[in-house]
């Protein structure tokens, strides 16, 4: 069946029926105008987040299986809620498909979403359902934060350690594998699983915050040299990644022998790894790294230092410094 025969109500009365009553702060979900939403407790703040995936610009359904896009939809924004050091609280989800869309389509798009939406506390509390000439899907995440405790881009100070969750590089190679119709082969597995399925690093955020320590955070979804370029930025300051210290994955590396991509500029440029950057003081680095690591599993690695802001921001490789551009895909600009 296709969703020109289903038909918008349709389409929310099969949502509906899929989506648990209140739960946390969220009071009343979908099948009013709005949805109720219970103050945060005194002592906290809320985040507030969207991010839009339209077909052809953020995905390429010829690759992307929609169980997988449903999740990646609401994990990228779940990310941005890790960043911040926060916790879900509830979501909502603005999907746009074409008359010919199959209804089993919007299914398997919508089993991702409420994976993902259950996995993580995010109950889907509303949305808007229209027809569209490509698939869109926007989603917004309120999330809760201890009141003046987000994590900011702006406060990295001269002296503190940079650190990143997991190993970078492995979306981009991910997507290469994809591209080049290589998806299948076991080996690449990992690396187009953190493509098209990438997880939300929300665990790891909070075993941050309950180590504490940490002074500035963000997540690297368009490459970790643009991420640094923006911490540098609002935090007035400088940086310097060491290039021998970035943590690839063995998977990435043995990809980008075989295909001739340097694994290092996957990391450094590639994005939509979804990992964390974030400084801490020198004396903290290995004890928040280690209840990271302990809590969730997840490696933790120093990857440089932040420096003064007259220093800018370099790559030393092989006893040189270079300096770090900002080379991140940008939306209205070619590279
Ligand atoms: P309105 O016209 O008041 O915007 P709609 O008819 O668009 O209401 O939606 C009816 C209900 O279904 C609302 O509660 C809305 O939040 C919910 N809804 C619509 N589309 C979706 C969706 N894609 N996912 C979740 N809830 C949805
Ligand atoms: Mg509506």
């Amino acid at each position: 069946m296709k969703m020109a025969s289903l038909g918008e109500f349709g389409f929310i009365d099969l949502v509906r029926a899929r989506v648990h009553g209140p739960r946390g702060l969220l009071s009343r979900g979908i099948g009013d105008d709005t949805a109720v939403i219970e103050c945060p407790p005194a002592g906290s703040q809320l985040l507030w987040t969207v991010d839009m995936l339209v077909e052809g610009t953020h995905f390429d359904l010829s690759y992307t299986p929609p169980r997988q896009l449903g999740r990646k939809s609401l994990s990228v924004n779940l990310s941005d809620i890790a960043a911040m050091g926060g916790e879900p609280a509830a979501c909502l989800l603005s999907v746009g498909f074409t008359k010919q869309t199959d209804v089993a389509f919007a299914q398997d798009l919508m089993d991702g979403f409420l994976e993902i939406a259950g996995a993580y506390s995010c109950p889907l509390a509303g949305g808007d359902t229209v027809s569209a000439p490509q698939i869109v899907m926007d989603v917004t995440v309120l999330g809760v934060v201890p009141a003046g405790e987000a994590y900011l881009r702006s406060t990295a100070r001269p002296g503190q350690l940079i650190m990143v969750t997991g190993s970078l590089g492995n979306s981009a190679s991910g997507l290469e594998a994809l591209k080049r119709g290589l998806s299948r082969e076991d080996s690449w597995k990992t690396l187009v699983s953190a493509h098209l399925d990438p997880v939300p690093r929300i665990k790891e955020a909070s075993a941050a915050r309950e180590a504490g320590g940490v002074r500035s955070m963000m997540d690297i979804s368009d490459g970790l040299a643009n991420e640094i370029n923006h911490i540098a930025r609002e935090s007035f300051a400088g940086a310097v990644l060491w290039a021998d210290r970035i943590p690839l994955s063995g998977a990435c590396v043995e990809f980008c022998a075989k295909t001739g991509v340097s694994a290092l500029d996957l990391a450094l440029y590639g994005g939509e790894d979804y990992e964390l950057v974030f400084t801490a003081e020198a004396g903290d680095a290995q004890r928040i790294a280690e209840a990271i690591q302990g809590a969730t599993g997840t490696t933790v690695t120093v990857v440089g230092e932040v420096t003064g802001a007259g220093k800018g921001v370099k790559l030393s490789a092989g006893g040189q410094e270079s300096d770090l551009l900002p080379r991140a895909y940008d939306h209205f600009r070619t590279r």
